[in-house]
C-alpha cells in the first residue's frame, strides 16, 4: 500500500500514528447516528483539550448499513470494504443484522475482511451505576473473544436445501451418522492456528498489563475436538511460549500451596456453564477471559449486565494489520433518532482506539469526565432508571461529559 502522511502503520500492539490520522467511520443503523456522532464530539474535544490543537482526527465517513443501501443499493459497498482494508481501521456504529434469514451480518463480514481475530471487551464497574450485584466494585474483566472461527463464520444450510440433503447423505453413508430430515445443519470449526494466535494475544495482554489471570472458557466436556481443543491449544501456547511468566492452576495447587507466586499470571479454565455462575457469584476473582466466538458473545453481554448495562461497553476488534472499534450493543431500533440512547459504548470504543494510538492523555480525561457526569447524575435513561434519577438526552449527556473534561 502506498503510504500517505495521515495513514497509520500497524504492528501488533504498537501502532505508528501520525498527529492527524485519517479515521474512517460508519454512523450505523438505528441509534447509530445519535451515539456515533456524539461520541465523535466527545473524542474530538478530549484530544483538543489534551494536545491543544497539535493532534486531531480527520474523520472520513464510509457507507454501510441501511443508509448505504438507500444510496448505493448495497448495505456494504465494495468501496467501503476496499477503503477499510487499505487503511486497516474503522470506527463503527452498530449495524443491523436480521434474525433467521436476509443478509449476512455486516459486522462479521467486516471483521473477517480485515482478519480482526480478537474481539476485546473491557468490563469494569463504574462508581455510581447501580449493579444487580451486591458487591460489584471489584469487577474488572477483559474478555478476549475469538472472531474468525466457530459458528459465527456462518457455515449453515437450511433444513430443506439441496446442500443440507447432501450433507445428511454424506454423514449417513460415510460416517454412519443419521440426522433428522427436518434439521438445518451448521458447522462449527475451531482451528489450531486461530486458537493459538488469540491465546497468544490474550496472554501477552495479561502479562503486559500485570493482570492476575487468564481463564479459558470452553464447553470441552461435550465438544471435545472443537471447544476441548481450544482449551488444550491455549494451554500449549501458555506453557510453550510464556513459561517463565505464567503458572497453571494445577501447579499452584501442587507446588505453591494454593497461592499464585508473585509476578506470575495464573492460567486456568472453566467449563462455559460454570463460568456463568462463577461470574455472577464471584466476578472479582476473574480477570482476563479467553473464549471461542459463541461463548465470548454470550459472556460479554452477561458480564456487561453485571456492571449495569451493555449500553456503556465499548469493544475493539484487533488483528495483525488493523482494528475496528465499536460499541458492544446493537442498533436498539426502538430508540432510533430519539436522542435517548446512551453514547457511552461508542465513547468507550473511541477510548480503546485512542489507547491503540498511544494517545493516553485524552483517554484519562474522558474516563474522569464520564465518572464525574455519572456522579452528577447527568445520565441517559438506561442508567437513570438504575440510579432512580431523571434522565437527560444523548446530546445533553455528551455535552455534560465535554464540559467535565
Ligand atoms: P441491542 O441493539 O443491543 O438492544 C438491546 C437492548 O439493549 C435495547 O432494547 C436497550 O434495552 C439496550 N440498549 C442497547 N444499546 C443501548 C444504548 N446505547 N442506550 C440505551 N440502551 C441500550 O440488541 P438487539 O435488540 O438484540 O439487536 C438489535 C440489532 O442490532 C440487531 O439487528 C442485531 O443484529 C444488531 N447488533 C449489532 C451489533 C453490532 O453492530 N456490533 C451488536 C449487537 C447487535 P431496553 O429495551 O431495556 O431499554
Amino acid at each position: 500500500m502506498e503510504e500517505n502522511e495521515s495513514d497509520i502503520v500497524f504492528g501488533g500492539s504498537t501502532w505508528k500514528v501520525p498527529d492527524n490520522p485519517s479515521v474512517p467511520f460508519v454512523y450505523g443503523d438505528g441509534i447509530g447516528h445519535d451515539v456515533t456522532s456524539n461520541a465523535m464530539r466527545v473524542i474530538d474535544a478530549a484530544i483538543d483539550k489534551a494536545y491543544g490543537g497539535d493532534r486531531s482526527i480527520k474523520w472520513i465517513e464510509m457507507q454501510a448499513g441501511e443508509k448505504a443501501e438507500k444510496e448505493t443499493g448495497s448495505r456494504l459497498p465494495d468501496s467501503t470494504i476496499d477503503y477499510v482494508k487499505k487503511h486497516g481501521l474503522l470506527f463503527k456504529g452498530p449495524l443491523e443484522t436480521p434474525v433467521g434469514g436476509g443478509f449476512r451480518s455486516l459486522n462479521v463480514t467486516l471483521r473477517l475482511a480485515l482478519d480482526l481475530y480478537a474481539n476485546i471487551r473491557p468490563i469494569k464497574y463504574v462508581n455510581g451505576i447501580t449493579s444487580p450485584l451486591r458487591n460489584p466494585d471489584n469487577i474488572d474483566l477483559v474478555i478476549f473473544r475469538e472472531n474468525t472461527d466457530d459458528i459465527y463464520i456462518g457455515i449453515e444450510w437450511k433444513y430443506d436445501s439441496k446442500e443440507a440433503g447432501e450433507v445428511r447423505d454424506f454423514l449417513k453413508s460415510k460416517m454412519g451418522v443419521k440426522i433428522d430430515q427436518d434439521a438445518g445443519i451448521g458447522i462449527k470449526p475451531i482451528g489450531k492456528a486461530k486458537t493459538e494466535r488469540i491465546a497468544r494475544m490474550a496472554i501477552q495482554y495479561a502479562i503486559k498489563n500485570k493482570r492476575r489471570s487468564v481463564t479459558i472458557m470452553h464447553k470441552g466436556n461435550i465438544m471435545k475436538y472443537t471447544e476441548g481443543a481450544f482449551r488444550e491449544w491455549s494451554y500449549d501456547v501458555a506453557i510453550s511460549e510464556f513459561r517463565d511468566s505464567i503458572v497453571t492452576e494445577k501447579e499452584v495447587a501442587e507446588n505453591y500451596g494454593g497461592k499464585v507466586p508473585e509476578g506470575k499470571v495464573l492460567i486456568n479454565d472453566r467449563i462455559a456453564d460454570n463460568m456463568f455462575q462463577q461470574l455472577i457469584g464471584k466476578p472479582d476473582i476473574y480477570d482476563v477471559i479467553l473464549a471461542p466466538n459463541l461463548n465470548g458473545d454470550y459472556v460479554s453481554d452477561a458480564a456487561g449486565a453485571l456492571i449495569g448495562d451493555i449500553g456503556i461497553l465499548g469493544g475493539a476488534n484487533i488483528g495483525d494489520s488493523g482494528g475496528m472499534f465499536e460499541a458492544v450493543h446493537g442498533t436498539a431500533p426502538k430508540y432510533a433518532d430519539k436522542n435517548i440512547a446512551n453514547p457511552m459504548g461508542m465513547i468507550r470504543a473511541g477510548m480503546l482506539m485512542l489507547e491503540y494510538f498511544g494517545w493516553n492523555e485524552p483517554v484519562a480525561l474522558i474516563d474522569k469526565a464520564l465518572e464525574k457526569s455519572i456522579a452528577q447524575k447527568k445520565v441517559t435513561q438506561d442508567i437513570a432508571r438504575l440510579m432512580g434519577c431523571e434522565a437527560i438526552g444523548t446530546k445533553e449527556f455528551s455535552d455534560a461529559v465535554i464540559s467535565n473534561l
